[in-house]
């Protein structure tokens, strides 16, 4: 019997590890971190062995092959090992895509990739098709396809998800955007990041396609360094260069493989980039056969995504939004460019070596306040006093939703979209943005 040694026992390793026990292996769980009480429950509901707390080399070191979650980098020393000994290492989505048919609908990129899943996942349900969510989001594609499986899943997919994966097909690849993130765990090599989000199109044949943002130079320079079997599929904000999905007076257009247009205005995610996220949504949906009635209803109803210009609501006429996901500048950038009426932007966290100059213009001509919420606000203070806007330093929630209110005047939005991570004071970003809410509510 062949050995199957899962690495980490997150929503994916333990998914993974029911699958490969469905599928006669025999199976061995290891974790350095403790593993959560349902992930355990799941593997001894299966008779599946497990570790904790540290790994066992001799129980690790025999496998045949190895399913290493993506959390665990290639530095890991027993990843080291394994890789010295040439034991295969893969990810859980390369797992469970041999034991498929079904039709893999899969979303990469550095920025938007769960709202554009998300998306498309609401698009196919609203159409009836039998689908599956899964990838960073939703649960295991591993576990869905051991014992609940979809004729198409929709896939969000991380550069660490693809570092592993060989054989696998996507029927339907998006691309959205390169810029540089995670370079930590890419020797410090944009290039090699780079490479790493064109897995995405590896094993597509002329049956498939490759759905990609046209404006995008570093996607574009990719192409010309890899052979795309797939039908090129790009989308952009205009009419330009053998684009097929694109805005022209004020029309939302799809040329491919059916033709649509529906009113731009209809569309329920605001903002530039959600442009692009809709673009290739619709796209995705359009390609899978999606009938046209179907998609113009589910792009205008799209309740949209948790902490993702998410709208809270208005407290004496000012609109509040949660954007507590914009933790790096460019994002910020992007719900700041979507803003149309005088906007407080709350600013701050744990700084990833922020350049704000990219925001500067925009801040100057939508911001009427700043309200800075973080540990330590000196940089914030010394990039953007200069401003001379109001400006209110904060560093716990209550304290900076109250600054917002006290700053705010009737027809104003108070848009939280902090470049920053949210550790220094919270969590998670999810933690933040729920902090956020229930502070507003309370107003
Ligand atoms: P991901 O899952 O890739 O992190 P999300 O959909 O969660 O992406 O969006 C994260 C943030 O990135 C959002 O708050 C938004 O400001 C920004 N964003 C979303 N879509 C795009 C896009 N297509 N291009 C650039 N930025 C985007």
């Amino acid at each position: 019997m062949k050995r199957i040694v899962v690495l980490g026992a997150g929503e994916s390793g333990a998914g993974a590890a029911v699958l490969a026990k469905k599928e006669g292996f025999d199976v061995f769980v290891s974790d350095t971190s403790m593993i959560k009480d349902k992930y355990k429950k799941l593997l001894d509901d299966h008779h599946i062995e497990w570790e904790e707390g540290h790994h066992t080399e001799e129980k690790i070191l025999n496998a045949d092959e190895v399913i290493k979650s993506p959390g665990i980098p290639k530095e890991a020393p027993m990843i080291q090992k394994l890789m010295a000994q040439k034991t295969p290492i893969i990810s859980e989505i390369e797992f469970a895509g041999r034991y498929t048919h079904s039709k893999m609908i899969c979303i990469t990129g550095s920025n938007g990739k769960t709202t554009t899943t998300s998306l498309i996942y609401h698009i196919f349900k609203s159409a009836g098709y039998d689908v599956g969510l899964a990838g960073n989001i939703g649960r295991s594609l591993a576990l869905q396809v051991a014992e609940d499986p979809h004729h198409y899943y929709v896939i969000e997919l991380s550069s660490f998800q693809l570092d592993n994966m060989y054989q696998f097909r996507a029927n339907i690849a998006i691309l959205l955007n390169i810029t540089p993130d995670h370079l930590d765990r890419y020797d410090f090599k944009f290039e090699n990041y780079a490479d790493a989000k064109m897995r995405i199109t590896q094993n597509q044949t002329p049956d498939d396609c490759f759905i990609y943002w046209n404006d995008d130079p570093v996607i574009k320079k990719e192409m010309e360094k890899f052979d795309i079997h797939a039908v090129r599929c790009p989308f952009s904000e205009l009419k330009e260069k053998g684009s097929i999905a694109y805005i022209e007076d004020g029309k939302y257009k799809l040329e491919y493989p059916t033709p649509f247009n529906m009113e731009q205005e209809e569309l329920s995610l605001s903002g530039k980039h959600n442009l692009y996220n809709s673009l290739a949504a619709g796209l995705a949906s359009n390609i899978a056969g999606i009938k046209k009635d179907v998609i113009r209803k589910s792009l205008s109803d799209f309740p949209g995504v948790e902490h993702r210009l998410e709208k809270v609501c208005k407290v004496g006429g000012v609109m509040y939004i949660n954007d507590s996901k914009a933790t790096n500048v460019d994002a910020c950038w992007y719900a700041l460019e979507s803003m149309k009426t005088p906007t407080i932007l709350i600013l701050g966290g744990k700084d990833k070596g922020n350049d704000y100059s990219h925001i500067m213009d925009l801040v100057k001509q939508k911001c009427v306040g700043l309200v800075y919420l973080g540990a330590d606000n000196k940089k914030l203070h010394d990039n953007f006093d200069q401003l001379g806007l109001p400006v209110r330093d904060t560093h716990n929630m209550v304290d900076c939703v109250k600054a917002c209110y006290e700053m705010a005047k009737p027809g104003d939005t108070v848009l939280l979209s902090p470049c920053c991570a949210s550790f220094d004071l919270f969590k998670n970003m999810e933690d933040r943005g729920d902090q956020f809410k229930a502070a507003v509510r309370k107003l």
